[in-house]
């Protein structure tokens, strides 16, 4: 039987957590099926990055082809490196880059492919798989056969295991693209400054905060919590915060220790990307809110009285 193969995201010069927690699962199933872990990364960071993964053979597709993403390019070169292998599985997170790779792999080696996974396990021939469909709303079961592709949500496994050194390093040439040109890469737009997927707290604003000039209340809040602010898309679309921060399905997956939900009705595109927090405190006037059915705690009062009193509070030196 072929390998596991992880194709791994890079950030800021290292592993993604994603990538961290897929060969983390790659490893725990590697071991069960006696078969080898594989990773690939692309780019200028792939060598760094895949120095301390605990994979059996590190793929390293490097030079100017792989510098900046290129679909048409990073799946060509996947393409060379999975079908060379016939590995039993692999993974890709379910980001804009897994999502694009991974399903023009499986059209390429017509592969099965299941998407935004979150529980997978081997079983006789096959992997049974847990996949969220309709925004999260719906779990699919899913039997995968052996030889298959799946993309993983980031956060549905752990990372623990997936540190240490490759057993070897494997070069692969980069692929130029025939058809698509990488023009230039825009940095994202504003709210970009600050990565909340790596905050511990987090104090997201809804439309409930009703209106642009309250915001400053809740990064008042954030500061004297010592969290960072992010928001859903409706504050986005009506012009009042960039896009940087949105978290959920159109915008970033968070895990953070404590996620406090201030005027956010709890849709199943905002739950999508923030479910999976530690502790969720849900404040909203509805008492029927969804925001509720997932929250820790809860308080049905008026966010925008409730919030000068907390950091009131915290300045103060009191607990809240
Ligand atoms: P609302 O649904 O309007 O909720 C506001 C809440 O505030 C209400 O529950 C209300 O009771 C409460 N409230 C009002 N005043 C107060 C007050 N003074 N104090 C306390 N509570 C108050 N949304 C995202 O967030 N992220 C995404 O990534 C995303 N992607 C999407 C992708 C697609 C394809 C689609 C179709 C939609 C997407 N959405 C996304 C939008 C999503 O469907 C919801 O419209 C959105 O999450 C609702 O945002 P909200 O909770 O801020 O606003």
């Amino acid at each position: 039987m072929g390998p596991i193969m992880v194709i791994a995201e890079t950030l800021d010069g290292g592993l993604s957590d994603g990538a961290r927690e897929m060969i983390a699962k790659a490893r725990t199933l590697g071991t069960a099926l006696g078969v080898e872990v594989a990773a690939l990364a692309f780019g200028p960071a792939a060598r760094a990055a895949l120095s301390s993964a605990a994979v059996n053979e590190a793929v390293l597709v490097e030079g100017a082809d792989a510098a900046d993403y290129n679909p048409e390019a990073f799946e060509s070169a996947a393409f060379e490196a999975v079908g060379s292998r016939s590995p039993v599985l692999v993974l890709l997170a379910s980001t804009t880059l897994g999502m694009d790779v991974g399903t023009g792999l499986a059209a390429r080696l017509d592969l099965p492919m299941a998407a935004y996974v979150t529980a997978l396990e081997p079983d006789g021939d096959h992997f049974n798989v847990q996949s969220q469909v309709y925004a999260g709303r719906l779990t699919a079961d899913i039997e995968l056969p052996f030889g298959a592709i799946a993309t993983v949500v980031p956060g549905a496994f752990t990372a623990e295991g997936a540190s240490g050194s490759p057993g070897r390093m494997t070069e692969q040439p980069a692929v130029a693209a025939p058809h698509m040109v990488l023009k230039r890469v825009l940095q994202a737009e504003g709210g970009g400054d600050v990565d909340i997927t790596r905050s511990d707290v987090l104090v997201s604003v809804g439309r409930g905060i009703q209106d642009k000039d309250n915001i400053e209340l809740a990064e008042e809040f954030a500061q004297a919590v010592g969290g960072v602010v992010s928001w859903t898309r409706p504050v986005v679309d009506a012009g009042w915060l960039p896009r940087g921060r949105q978290v959920g399905k159109s915008g970033q997956t968070v895990k953070p220790k404590l996620y406090l939900a201030l005027g956010i009705s709890g849709a199943p595109e905002h739950l999508q990307g923030m479910k999976d927090a530690e502790t969720i405190i849900a404040v909203n006037t509805d008492p029927g809110a969804p925001i509720f059915e997932v929250a820790t705690y809860g308080a049905t009062v008026d966010v925008l009285d409730l919030l000068p009193h907390l950091t009131e509070l915290l300045q103060a030196g009191g607990s809240v």
